[in-house]
């Protein structure tokens, strides 16, 4: 009998690919989402059911249906620029919602945890080498809630027993290869969507955020990891808290940084076409540098990326691009 996997977000960009993960794994994932971001039409590896982190009995009714053997939480606004606007949303849903799903899990007896986290948490660390045990300070109000969740976890392992298995993602980007799922948020605000966008004239130009960084050429050095690599480690984590074994980190990157400026040039490579861009200000709460120190899940889950390197990124990213998007 095929065990079920309650997936939060399982409606949105890196949920989705999860549950095609799982449902290759042998696993059904469940995919709980309220449709404020996700898409009903990138629910295809599983049941939908819809609920909300904020609303406790709907969470309890998705376990008490299901039965999942494990979590794996990727329900979040992930948004920097909006998180230092709207702090207040980010504490509360984020966080809030975080207690609540950890809650009903404990509730349901289900102790296994897989936890999307993010470089976010460490903030702008100049040249420190980020990883697992690099000091957390992020310089944003999502990094803030992300780091207000892993130590909500911890917590819950030392009450109640509960098991976690926390990966901090750097520049999650590309689309499944075979793009029955990809990435679609309205609004974009994502570099690499949005100068897809540019570069097939759905908008004007892609808008560098910054050239005065102290960085080789001025923009933002970030560590981009394919979405299906990304989620492959997650299954891996998966089997790790299903081994018995005990709560751990694990950072997923490559360990390669770009600029914003490289990542332009790549597009221009991979799609053949020219970029519009505009030269533009800082987005506050941007660190100047990202990019992961890490070999942990590696050399612990065994965890090889295949896909993580920019032009096969941008090239499934762009292949998605040009097919259908969702309706709903
Ligand atoms: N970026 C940019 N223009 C945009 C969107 C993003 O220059 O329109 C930059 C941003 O400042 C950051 C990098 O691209 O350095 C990646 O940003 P994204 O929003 O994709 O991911 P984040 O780093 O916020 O998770």
């Amino acid at each position: 009998m095929a065990e079920h996997v309650l997936v939060t977000g399982g409606a949105g960009y890196i949920g989705a690919h999860a549950c095609k993960a799982l449902k290759a794994a042998g696993y059904i994932p469940v995919a709980f989402d309220n449709l404020s971001t996700g898409w009903r039409d990138a629910v295809k590896f599983g049941p939908l059911h819809e609920g909300d982190l904020l609303d406790r009995a709907s969470i309890d009714a998705a376990f008490k249906a299901f039965r999942p053997v494990a979590v794996m939480h990727f329900a979040a606004l992930s948004l920097v620029g909006e998180s230092m606007k709207n702090p207040g949303r980010y504490w509360r849903e984020n966080v809030l919602g975080a207690a609540n799903l950890a809650d009903a899990a404990v509730a349901a007896g289900c102790l296994s945890f897989v936890f999307s986290s993010t470089c976010a948490t460490y903030g702008d660390q100049d040249g420190v080498v980020l990883n697992e045990n690099t000091d957390q300070l992020p310089i944003n109000a999502y990094g803030q809630s992300k780091l207000a969740i892993e130590k909500l976890l911890a917590d819950f392992e030392a009450a109640h027993g509960l098991r976690s298995v926390i990966f901090r993602y750097f520049n999650v980007a590309g689309c499944d290869p075979e793009a029955e799922v990809g990435e679609q948020h309205v609004p974009e605000t994502h570099l690499i969507p949005l100068m897809l966008d540019a570069i097939a004239g759905k908008r004007d130009a892609l808008t560098i955020f910054g050239t005065d960084y102290n960085t080789p050429d001025g923009t933002c050095i970030r560590d981009y990891v394919h979405v299906s690599d990304l989620v492959d480690a997650h299954v891996k984590g998966l089997e790790w808290l299903k081994a018995g074994k005990g709560s751990r980190v694990f950072c997923l990157g490559s360990g390669d940084g770009f600029s914003v400026r490289q990542v332009v040039e790549a597009s221009r490579a991979v799609t053949n076409r020219e970029v519009p861009i505009v030269e533009g200000e800082r987005r506050p709460g941007d660190a100047a540098v990202l990019v992961s120190g890490s070999h942990r899940a590696t050399d612990e889950l065994g965890w090889e990326p295949q896909r993580s390197d920019l032009a096969t990124m941008i090239g499934d990213a762009w292949r998605w691009h040009q097919s259908a998007p969702y309706d709903s």
